[in-house]
């Protein structure tokens, strides 16, 4: 690195904290890297689309030149799928048109399905803004995801929880219609009507596998009134208390919120500590406190054995300003982050809680859908699972992720997705990861620090373990999963993965499109070069 002193170096560092900077680097990717995994590399040379016919060029000469092909969206692979040494990238970012539909009907679909309000977003759009136009803008709810400058199409294709998907499903499963250039350089059109195998296969069989998506219309749905908040940290002074504590608030949770109107996070911290920050839908606040207030006068009851270390906080919001920036900023000044380049327009926020995760380089990251039925017949050896997983590792609870008390409609839409159908039965989707501050490798005074990681990726490694002991056969997330995913066909689709594959086949026959763990990929090197068995 040239002049590691100098000005211009400083604010290049800087600008790699701002996650619409890196978005808009052809080179670079959110993540840097992963330990003993993958590091972020830029492509020779890249396709930077603005159009469908563009990404036909590139499909076709990729294929006529034997090439290595990627496909870069919003770049938040934690896998390293966007990215490849040696390849040819096609970049979507600029194709991010979002236009709203009143009534909206697949291509062929007039016979067999009504009109319905939907949304049609370029392949390189982002959620951030896919809100701002569907909600803010336009007084609808779209599913996507939590984490504003993710890809649309990264996360639809992998399947894609939000929030309130115990209410709306997931992102894939509102799909309605995409177009998709295939590995002849055609320009296809998937829904219900037209190509409905491949159709069903984009909803979560996973990206850059299938072809490079160019358009997707997503179902929007009427605007819950009201979304909340629930904050609070509580810090246990025994390990004896800690277990009632995660005890008691499983209870809670099963009790009193297994339902379609709450999601988010509970984590469980090495430290005896339980940090809440969960989101309610459809609930007004006298509401949500009835629900919560039992709980927390159990903690209050408590002064020896339990501290909040944050004190407990109910907060609802009109549903038409969740990710409104400018009525959330005077209301949580720290809440949302800037696009603060020059001239960046207005609507490139984000939020403050996925600043860590820019630029960052992962140590471990595993994931386990864990069954609803062990909130009925299991609910003590859960607790103790949490509790011994969390003296290893934060165990995060993400409870959008699994289907399991949601709305009907959520789960029977979720039914027609290509996504392990583990999610339906799970209640929740075990996170346990760890990462280090940002970090590039091979630019000195910047490197990850190895030895740390590798230690808490085998803190990560036991800690999943635990869990593993009253989930053994617990599916994985594939947007959020290990590099390392074990047996991952089944553990990413489950059932489904044959299907898949047989369509995989269909309309890819020659490998064009390579993901690491996707589907077909196993009829290849790691690094997608070499072909292992003959097609
Ligand atoms: C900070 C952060 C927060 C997250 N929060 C959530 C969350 O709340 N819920 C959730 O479900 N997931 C979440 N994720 C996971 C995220 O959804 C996935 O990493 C997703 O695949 C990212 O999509 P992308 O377009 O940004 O990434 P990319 O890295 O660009 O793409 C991801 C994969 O999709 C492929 N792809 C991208 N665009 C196309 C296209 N047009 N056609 C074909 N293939 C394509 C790429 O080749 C790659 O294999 C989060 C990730 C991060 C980093």
């Amino acid at each position: 690195m040239e002049a590691p002193g100098s000005a211009s170096c400083a604010e290049l560092f800087k600008e790699l904290r701002n996650p619409y900077y890196i978005g808009d680097d052809v080179a670079l990717t959110q993540t840097t890297g992963w330990v003993d995994a993958w590091t972020s590399q830029p492509s020779v040379y890249a396709v930077a689309a603005r159009s469908a016919g563009d990404v036909v060029a590139a499909v076709n000469f990729a294929r006529r030149h034997d090439l290595r092909l990627v496909v870069k969206g919003g770049g938040h692979s934690y896998l390293g799928t966007s990215n490849a040494p040696d390849s040819l990238l096609v970049w979507m970012r600029a194709i991010n048109d979002i236009t709203l539909h009143d009534a909206f009907v697949a291509s062929g679909c007039g016979h067999s399905h009504a009109p319905q309000p939907a949304v049609t977003l370029g392949a390189g759009a982002i959620w951030m803004h896919a809100y701002d136009r569907v909600t803010t803008k336009g007084g609808r709810y779209v599913q996507g995801g939590g984490c504003g400058t993710v890809g649309v199409a990264g996360l639809v294709l992998g399947g894609g929880f939000g929030s309130y998907s115990k209410k709306f499903g997931t992102a894939a499963s509102s799909l309605l219609e995409a177009e998709i250039v295939t590995a002849d350089g055609n320009v296809r059109i998937a829904n219900a009507c037209t190509n409905p195998e491949l159709f069903w296969a984009l909803k979560g069989g996973g990206g850059g596998t299938f072809g490079v998506v160019t358009r997707l219309t997503l179902r929007t749905h009427a605007l819950p009134a009201l979304f909340g908040f629930v904050s609070a940290a509580i810090h246990a002074s025994s390990a004896l208390s800690f277990r009632r504590l995660v005890g008691r608030f499983l209870d809670l949770y099963a009790d009193r919120l297994h339902d379609e109107h709450w999601g988010e996070i509970a984590a469980i911290r090495s430290g005896h500590r339980l940090d809440i920050e969960m989101t309610s839908q459809g609930l007004d606040q006298s509401q949500a406190e009835a629900l919560w207030r039992p709980f927390f006068q159990w903690v209050a009851d408590s002064p020896r054995d339990f501290t909040f270390t944050r004190a407990p906080s109910i907060r609802v919001l009109p549903g038409v300003h969740r990710w409104d920036a400018a009525y959330i900023r005077p209301r949580a000044p720290t809440a949302m982050t800037t696009d603060d380049r020059p001239g960046a327009p207005a609507e490139n926020v984000f939020w403050s809680a996925n600043l860590a995760e820019a630029g960052h380089f992962i140590h471990g990251y595993e994931s386990a859908w864990l069954p609803a039925a062990l909130l009925e017949g299991k609910r003590a050896q859960l607790a103790d699972a949490l509790v011994a997983a969390a003296a290893h590792s934060t165990v995060e609870l993400h409870f959008q992720k699994g289907l399991a008390g949601g709305a009907q409609e959520a789960i029977a839409a979720a039914k027609e997705t290509s996504t392990n159908p583990a999610m339906i039965d799970a209640f929740v989707l075990a996170i346990i990861g760890r990462e280090g501050p940002p970090a590039y490798p091979g630019i000195r005074g910047h490197e990850p620090d190895l030895g740390q990681a590798r230690r808490n990726a085998d803190a990560v490694a036991r800690a999943m373990k635990e869990l593993r002991r009253i989930a053994p056969e617990a599916g994985s997330y594939v947007l959020e999963s290990s590099f390392f995913e074990r047996d991952w066909q089944r553990s990413y689709w489950g059932t489904n993965y044959s299907r898949l594959l047989r369509i995989k086949r269909e309309y890819d026959p020659g490998g064009l499109f390579f993901a690491r763990h996707g589907v077909g990929s196993e009829d290849w090197s790691d690094d997608g070069f070499t072909r292992l068995i003959e097609g």
